[in-house]
C-alpha cells in the first residue's frame, strides 16, 4: 500500500523553500516595520467560536470545516473540535482571555500558519493553505483602515509584485446594513426563480452574498442591483470617505467594487481585496475589512477592528508568474572525505568542531571510496573538500581541495576551523542544472 497526500493538502518540497522563506521573511518584516507584532495561536480551537464569530451560514463554516469530536472523559460529552480555517477569531479569543484590552490601544498583531478549508481543489485553491493575517484591535479610526491596506500593498510591492489594483467597498454596520439587505432581497424577489439554485439559497439565509456570485444564471440580475454605499449611514459614509481620501492622497490604485461583500458575516463597514494579474479566478491575493462587533460577539466589550488575510500559496504562484525569482539560499560549501576507519573518526572530530564554529559543511556517509565521496561533494555543489586520508591522518593535517580548479592544499588539523573561519564558508545556492 502506498500512501499519498490528502486531497487538496500539499508537500513543499526544497525546491520551493527560497520562495517560502523570502514570503515569510518579507511579511513578518513589514509587519515589524508597521508596528505590528506577532501572536501565534493554537491549530486547533473549539467548533463554536467559528460558528459564532465567522457565522453558521458562511461557505467555511457550514462545509468547509474540519471537525471532530475530542475523546470524552467518563461520563462527559467529548468537545467539538476544529482545525482554524481562518485566523481573526482565534486572536479575538487570545485578545479576550489575555484581557489585552488593558494593553495600550490599539494592538496591531499578525499571524503566520497553515488553515484548513475543505473547499473544491483547484488551482490556487488547497484544503490545507498558509496565510500572514494583520489585525489592528482596538481603533474605529479610518487610518487603521488605511494602515492595513497600505500594509497589505507594502508586502506585495516589496516582492517585486505589480498590476495590484484594490477592490473596495462598505458594508454598513448593523444601522444601516437590514435597510439595506431588505432593498436588494425587494430587487432580486421576482428574479428568485431564475437564479443559480445556490444564490436561491442565499438569497433566503444570506442575501448579501448573491452579490458576490459567480454562477453565470445569476450574473444578469445583478447588474442593476442597488450598490450598498448609497445606504450607508452618515458614520459609516464618512468612515467610507475618509478612507478613499487617505488611498488617493497616497497614489495606491483602486476601484469602488459595489458587488464585494466577501464571505464572512463579522465585517462592517469596509471590505477589501487586493486584486493582481494573471490568477484568473484566484485573482484575490488577500482580502480582510473592518469587524466592529466581532470582539462583543465573541464575549468581549465593544471594541472596534479591522483586519486582512493574504494567502501565502498565492504570493508564491503571482511570484512565479511574474518571473520574480527569490534571493538564493546558503548551503555549506565544504564537505569531509576520509579513507579508513580511524579517518572517518578524524572526520567526525572534525565536522564536530566546524559545526561549533558555525561554519556550514557536510561530512560523507557510508564506507564508499574516496573517489566516490568527491563524486558525491560535487553532486551536492560543495566546492571545497577536505579530505583525511592516511598521509594526513600521520601528519595531523587535512587536504584542502577547490574542486573547480582541482587544486589542492595542506593545512594542518589544529588550522582548519580559524582558516575556514576567513576564507567565509557558506555559498549561495545557484539553480541547480542537471
Ligand atoms: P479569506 O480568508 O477567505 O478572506 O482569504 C484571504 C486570502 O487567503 C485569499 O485572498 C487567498 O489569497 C487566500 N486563500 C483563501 N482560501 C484559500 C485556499 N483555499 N487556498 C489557497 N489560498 C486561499
Amino acid at each position: 500500500m502506498r500512501f499519498k497526500s490528502v486531497k487538496g493538502m500539499q508537500d513543499i518540497l526544497p525546491e520551493a523553500e527560497p520562495y517560502w522563506r523570502q514570503v515569510t521573511a518579507t511579511v513578518q518584516d513589514t509587519a515589524r516595520r508597521f508596528g505590528f507584532e506577532q501572536i501565534s495561536t493554537p491549530v486547533l480551537e473549539s467548533t463554536a467560536l467559528f460558528s459564532r464569530g465567522v457565522g453558521e451560514d458562511t461557505d467555511i463554516v457550514s462545509k468547509e470545516m474540519y471537525t471532530f469530536t475530542d475523546r470524552a472523559r467518563e461520563g462527559e460529552q467529548g468537545e467539538s473540535l476544529t482545525l482554524r480555517p481562518e485566523f481573526t477569531a482565534g486572536v479575538m479569543r487570545a485578545y479576550i482571555e489575555h484581557g489585552m484590552s488593558s494593553l495600550p490601544q490599539p494592538q496591531k498583531l499578525y499571524s503566520v500558519g497553515p488553515l484548513f478549508r475543505r473547499e473544491k481543489p483547484q488551482k490556487g485553491r488547497y484544503r490545507q493553505l498558509h496565510q500572514f493575517n494583520a489585525e489592528i484591535i482596538g481603533s474605529a479610526d479610518p487610518v487603521a483602515d488605511f494602515e492595513i491596506l497600505l500594509l497589505s500593498y507594502s508586502i506585495y510591492m516589496e516582492l517585486g509584485l505589480k498590476n495590484l489594483r484594490f477592490q473596495i467597498n462598505s458594508t454598513g454596520d448593523p444601522d444601516c446594513k437590514p435597510k439595506y439587505v431588505a432593498a436588494l432581497k425587494e430587487y432580486l424577489a421576482p428574479y428568485a426563480d431564475k437564479l443559480a439554485p445556490t444564490d436561491r439559497d442565499r438569497l433566503q439565509r444570506n442575501p448579501l452574498r448573491v452579490l458576490d456570485s459567480k454562477e453565470r444564471e445569476t450574473l444578469p440580475y445583478l447588474e442593476n442591483a442597488p450598490h450598498i454605499i448609497d445606504y450607508l449611514n452618515d458614520d459609516c459614509r464618512n468612515h467610507f470617505h475618509e478612507l478613499l481620501g487617505y488611498l488617493d492622497a497616497a497614489g495606491i490604485a483602486y476601484s469602488i467594487n459595489h458587488r464585494l461583500v466577501r464571505g464572512l458575516d463579522y465585517y462592517t463597514k469596509t471590505v477589501f481585496e487586493l486584486w493582481g494579474e494573471g490568477l484568473g479566478a484566484q485573482a484575490a491575493l488577500c482580502g480582510g475589512g473592518r469587524y466592529d462587533g466581532l470582539v462583543e460577539l465573541l464575549g468581549g466589550s465593544p471594541t472596534p477592528g479591522v483586519g486582512f488575510a493574504t494567502g501565502l500559496e498565492r504570493i508564491i504562484m503571482s511570484m512565479q508568474d511574474a518571473g520574480i525569482q527569490p534571493a538564493t539560499l546558503e548551503r555549506p560549501d565544504y564537505f569531509i572525505a576520509y579513507h579508513g576507519e580511524a579517518a572517518k573518526r578524524e572526520a567526525v572530530k572534525l565536522i564536530t568542531t566546524l559545526r561549533m564554529a558555525g561554519v556550514g559543511a557536510r561530512v560523507a556517509f557510508g564506507g564508499r571510496s574516496l573517489k566516490a565521496q568527491l563524486k558525491d561533494a560535487d553532486r551536492m555543489r560543495c566546492r571545497y573538500v577536505l579530505i583525511i586520508g592516511e598521509d594526513e591522518l600521520a601528519g595531523h593535517t587535512v587536504a584542502l581541495r577547490d574542486l573547480s580548479k582541482s587544486e589542492q592544499s595542506s593545512l594542518p588539523m589544529d588550522q582548519v576551523v580559524n582558516a575556514l573561519k576567513q576564507r567565509g564558508h557558506m555559498a549561495e545556492c545557484e539553480k541547480r542544472v542537471d
